[in-house]
């Protein structure tokens, strides 16, 4: 098989930097770049504080990597994974939380989001430089160890357990979500009024820039290289989180095997959706409802956003055609030189 690997190496989703203050006085942000949850985390602060703010930031997604982690040996999540079926863990009060979201997701959702998938993610290995095609046979038996449910929470002991032998969970879908609210904290906390932090994809921002207006957000082009846009989204104090199948994936024979797997056929999800972007106001919530409705597809996942109070989405299927919610009719503009892209007439 020749496979195709992708490394992430840059964030795709950018800010312009128009943020300078009239008369020409631009206002410099404070910048860091951290490689960790083997993706590009790129902060940009602005204020006095900001560069210890960045430094306390970096430092609290070191942890939450440390803790959250399947791709290196240690923290909570493998302790959790090796005691399967034999005994709870313990987890610390961020572990918890992110578990107990995942699950409330994986609830609304109907089980497109399920953080049990991990034997299906590593059967299939795509953020790997070795991913494959495994057998049907191999699919089915680990599709049949896949249920949300088997996640047991014991809040009195802040602990988890998972119910069988041979079940793992993978936070990839939601942690780095998690550490994007972290860092607006952690601004917030050291008095910083605008900022902007990636975390490979994950745009959280503070505040407004600078100025006063809000941020423009660019959203990749799904087939265009990294940095093009096919639209912007102007935001404050928001997320704005796209999953997609562009920037992990492998090729054989012509088809394209990505990351993000149906739980209910153990396949890279094949809903006709190539992009789905969630913006709303804390980025865990919009990092597991992408995942989500990008498995779900463009009219179960358009109901699953509707559902909720206060989250917007932007969905691109195979034919490029663009669904968004309609509170983003002012805040959201195609931005297509190709014209390849165009919203899809809905009803
Ligand atoms: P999302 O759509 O948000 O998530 C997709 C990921 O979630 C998949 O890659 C898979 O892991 C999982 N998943 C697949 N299907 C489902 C489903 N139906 N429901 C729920 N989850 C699903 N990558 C590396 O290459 N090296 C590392 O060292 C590394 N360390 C990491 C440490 C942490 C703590 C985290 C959170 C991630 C790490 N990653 C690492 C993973 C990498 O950054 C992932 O590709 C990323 O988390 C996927 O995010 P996304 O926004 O692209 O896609
Ligand atoms: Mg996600």
């Amino acid at each position: 098989m020749k496979a195709k690997y992708i490394t992430v190496v840059l964030a795709f989703s950018v800010f312009f930097t128009s943020c300078g203050l009239t008369g020409g006085n631009a206002v410099k942000p404070y910048e860091v770049e951290d490689l960790m949850m083997g993706t590009v985390i790129t902060q940009r602060i602005y204020g006095e504080n900001a560069e210890l703010a960045a430094e306390l930031v970096s430092e609290r997604m070191k942890e939450i990597e440390e803790r959250m982690t399947v791709n290196s040996p240690g923290g909570e999540i493998n302790a959790l994974n090796e005691a399967a079926g034999e005994k709870s863990v313990a987890l610390s009060p961020d572990t918890f939380f992110v578990i107990e979201k995942a699950l409330q997701f994986s609830q609304r959702s109907g089980g497109a989001f399920d953080i049990t998938v991990e034997p299906l993610v590593k059967a299939w290995a795509v953020n790997t430089d070795n991913p494959r095609i495994p057998p049907r046979e191999e699919i089915d038996r680990l599709k049949a160890s896949i249920d949300f449910r088997d996640v047991l929470l014991y809040e009195d002991k802040s602990a988890a357990m998972l119910k069988n032998k041979g079940q793992a969970v993978d936070l990839g879908a939601i942690a780095k979500g998690y550490a994007g609210d972290e860092a607006l904290r952690i601004y917030r906390e050291n008095g910083i009024k605008s900022a902007y932090v990636n975390l490979g994809g994950n745009v959280v921002v503070l505040g407004s820039k600078p100025d006063g207006s809000p941020w423009k957000i660019g959203i990749q082009d799904p087939r265009g290289s990294i940095g093009e846009y096919m639209g912007i989204a102007t935001v404050a104090d928001k997320a704005v989180v796209t999953s997609g199948d562009y920037q992990r994936y492998f090729e054989s024979n012509g088809t394209r095997y990505h990351h993000i797997i149906d739980p209910e056929t153990g396949y890279p999800a094949d809903s006709g959706l190539i992009s789905a972007t969630v913006i709303t106001e804390l980025s865990i919530d919009a990092d597991a409802l992408s995942t989500a409705a990008f498995v779900l597809g463009p009219k179960e996942g358009m109901e699953l956003i509707g559902a909720m109070e206060g989250v917007e989405a932007i969905f691109i299927t195979r034919d490029k055609k663009v669904h968004i919610t309609p509170g983003l009719n002012e805040s959201f503009k195609l931005n297509d030189e190709s014209g390849e892209y165009q919203y899809a007439q809905e009803g």
